[in-house]
C-alpha cells in the first residue's frame, strides 16, 4: 500500500457487518473464564488485553496504523510526545549511561534530557548536529546507549543527517532514535536511513486540528540487541519483574522493545494514550497524506514571499533554496518538509512581538502543525527557561518568529501577515 492508501485502511480492517470506524473500547478491563487464562497474559505467554494501563485495543489499532506508516516492526501509543521521548530513552539506559543527543531539539525534550533525566543519572553529550565527524565521534563513551535527534528540529529547522547520525550510532553498538514530528511518515520515512527507532508528538501533524495530546514509539525491528548484549542488558538478561522473561528471546529483534517499553515501563509510569484520544488521533491519521502536502505547499509559498520581504531581516525554511539546510532537505525530504517557517522581524524582539499581536487570522499559541494557523516567540515562551548561549546552540535567535503554516488559503494568510508587518513596523 501507497502512504496516501495506509494513513485509510492500515491498523483496521473491519469484518462483515463491523463497523467502519474503529471502535472506541472505553473499558479498563477486560473478562476472562479462568484465572489460569489471564495468568497467562500477565507472564506475557499469551496475547490478549487485561488492563488499559497496559494496552487498549483502540490504542493499538492506532499504533499498528503508525507502524505502518513508519514501515516498522512493532508501535506503542503514549500519552504524550513527552512521553515517547522519556520512554524511548529510558527503555535502553539508566543511571550511569550515558547518551548523545543533537543540540537543536525540541524545548520540552531538552529539558527533559538536560535537567529531568540527568537527574535520574543519565548523562547528555548535545552536539551540533553540524559539527565535523571528530566532534560527533568525541562526543562517545563506554557507557553510551543512544544518539537522539530530530528530523526536522523544532523550532531551529535543522535537518539531521540521519544517514551520517545512523552510521555513528551504529559503530558505537547503539541506535539511533529520531523524533519525527514535524516531517511524519509522509514526508519523510528516518529507518529508510538507518535510524532504528522513531518518536512522535502525535499532538502535531498527526492529530493536526488541536484535539488531543499524544504520542508514539515505533521500533524499526533493525537493531540487533543481542549483538551488543553487554550494553542492553534489560533487553538481553531475564526481567525479575516478568517471571524471568528475556525480551529478546521471547519477542525477538522486532518485538523486544516495544514489548519492553510497555511491559516495564508503561505499567509502572502509566503515560498511557486514553481510548477516546486514540480514536481522536486516527480521524487525522485519516486525511495525513492530504494535509501535509497542503501544508508543506502554503509554508513554501510562504517562505518564498517572506525571502524577498524588505521587513523581514532573515527566513528559515528547508524549502527554500538559498537556506543551509536545503541540500539535506532535497536528499530527506523530496517532497516537501514541513508547514513550520520561522523567520526574523526588522527591529528585533518587540517588533516580533508587536508583529504577532497586530495578525488577524493566525492565533498566538504554544501550537504547531494544526490545521489553524498559528504562531509563537520561542525566546520569551517555549524556550524561555534556557540561557542565551543555550538558545544560541538550539539554533534559536531572540527575533525569531515561529510561524506554523494551516491549511487555509495561501493568499489569505500572506495578505495578513503583510498587513501585521507593516503595523508592527510603524
Ligand atoms: C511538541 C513536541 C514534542 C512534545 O510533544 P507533546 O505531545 O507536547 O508532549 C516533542 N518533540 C517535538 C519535535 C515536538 O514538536
Amino acid at each position: 500500500m501507497k502512504q496516501s492508501t495506509k494513513c485509510i485502511r492500515a491498523g483496521y480492517s473491519p469484518q462483515n457487518g463491523e463497523p467502519r470506524q474503529v471502535p472506541i473500547i472505553q473499558s479498563t478491563t477486560f473478562r476472562y473464564e479462568t484465572g489460569e487464562a489471564m495468568g497467562k497474559l500477565f507472564d506475557l505467554e499469551a496475547e490478549g488485553y487485561f488492563y488499559s494501563r497496559l494496552q487498549n485495543p483502540t490504542c493499538d489499532t492506532v499504533a499498528a496504523k503508525i507502524c505502518a506508516l513508519e514501515g516498522g516492526s512493532a508501535a506503542m501509543l503514549t500519552s504524550s510526545g513527552q512521553a515517547a521521548s522519556f520512554f524511548a530513552i529510558f527503555n535502553i539506559a539508566g543511571v550511569g549511561d550515558h547518551v548523545v543527543s543533537s543540540s537543536t531539539i525540541y524545548g520540552g525534550t531538552y529539558n527533559l534530557f538536560a535537567v529531568t533525566m540527568a537527574r535520574m543519572g543519565i548523562e547528555f553529550t548535545f552536539v551540533d548536529p553540524n559539527c565535523s565527524d571528530k566532534e560527533l565521534e568525541a562526543a562517545f563513551k563506554p557507557n553510551t546507549k543512544a544518539v537522539f535527534g530530530e528530523t526536522i528540529a523544532n523550532p531551529a529547522l535543522v535537518v539531521l543527517d540521519i544517514e551520517r547520525f545512523a552510521k555513528a550510532a551504529h559503530a558505537h553498538g547503539v541506535p539511533l532514535i529520531v523524533d519525527n514530528t514535524f516531517p511524519t511518515p509522509i514526508m519523510c520515512r528516518p529507518f529508510e536511513w538507518g535510524a532504528d527507532i522513531v518518536t512522535h508528538s502525535t499532538t502535531k501533524y498527526m492529530d493536526g486540528h488541536g484535539s488531543a495530546v499524544g504520542g508514539a514509539i515505533v521500533d524499526s525491528g533493525n537493531f540487533d540487541w543481542s549483538a551488543h548484549a553487554e550494553k542492553f542488558p534489560g533487553l538481553t538478561t531475564p526481567d525479575e519483574s516478568y517471571h524471568g522473561i528475556t525480551y529478546t528471546e521471547q519477542f525477538g529483534q522486532g518485538g523486544a522493545f516495544i514489548t519492553k517499553a510497555t511491559a516495564q515501563l508503561m505499567r509502572d509510569f502509566g503515560a498511557v494514550a486514553s481510548p477516546q484520544a486514540a480514536y481522536v488521533l486516527n480521524l487525522g491519521l485519516e486525511s495525513l497524506d492530504v494535509r501535509m502536502r497542503r501544508h508543506c505547499e502554503n509554508a513554501q509559498a510562504i517562505a518564498e514571499h517572506l525571502s524577498t520581504h524588505p521587513l523581514v531581516s532573515w527566513v528559515s525554511f528547508p524549502g527554500l533554496p538559498s537556506d543551509a539546510e536545503h541540500e539535506r532537505a532535497s536528499k530527506y525530504l523530496p517532497d516537501g518538509s514541513c508547514g513550520v517557517v520561522s523567520f526574523g522581524v526588522n527591529g528585533g524582539r518587540a517588533a516580533a512581538e508587536q508583529f504577532m499581536c497586530e495578525l488577524k487570522i493566525a492565533h498566538i499559541a504554544t501550537h504547531v502543525a494544526d490545521a489553524a494557523s498559528c504562531c509563537l516567540h520561542p525566546a520569551s515562551t517555549t524556550h524561555r527557561q534556557m540561557s542565551d548561549a543555550e538558545l544560541e546552540s538550539a539554533g534559536v535567535k531572540p527575533d525569531l518568529v515561529r510561524f506554523s503554516c494551516g491549511l487555509e488559503d495561501v493568499s489569505d494568510l500572506i495578505a495578513d501577515i503583510d498587513q501585521a508587518l507593516e503595523a508592527a513596523a510603524k
